[in-house]
């Protein structure tokens, strides 16, 4: 049994986050860190650790979290210029806190992916 995160007192609202969307499957909240003039994070609510770890059951919150990132990056005003969705997985890929989270960045210019 993987162990909870802070994001799972995040969903269930045990500990402040500035929450910007909450359904049955996904919470979407500010990054508490950002790294861009938007940065929010879209989890499913439903602990799943890395996407490693990622079944067929989870695909429809999956989806969700995609379409939850557009809208809010159509909100946020950031669509048209554009903006980055990302997925860290593991160390390598410089995961740090293991329960799954999109990443939504945008606001400015975001420069190359990897330097
Ligand atoms: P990772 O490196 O795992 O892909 O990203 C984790 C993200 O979670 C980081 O951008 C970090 O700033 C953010 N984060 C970590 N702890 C908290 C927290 O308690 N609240 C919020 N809102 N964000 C957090």
């Amino acid at each position: 049994m993987a162990e909870e995160t802070i994001f799972s007192k995040i969903i269930r609202r045990e500990i402040p986050a500035e929450i910007l969307y909450q359904d049955d499957l996904v919470t979407a909240f500010r990054d508490i860190h950002p790294k861009a003039p938007t940065h929010i994070l879209i989890v499913p609510n439903h602990l799943i650790p890395t996407t490693n770890d990622v079944k067929a059951s989870d695909e429809l919150a999956l989806g969700r979290m995609v379409t939850v990132a557009a809208k809010l990056a159509a909100e946020a005003g950031i669509a048209e210029d554009g903006y980055r969705i990302i997925m860290n997985c593991n160390r390598h890929g410089g995961q740090e806190v293991y329960h799954i989270h999109l990443h939504l960045l945008g606001g400015a210019p975001l420069g190359p992916m990897v330097s």
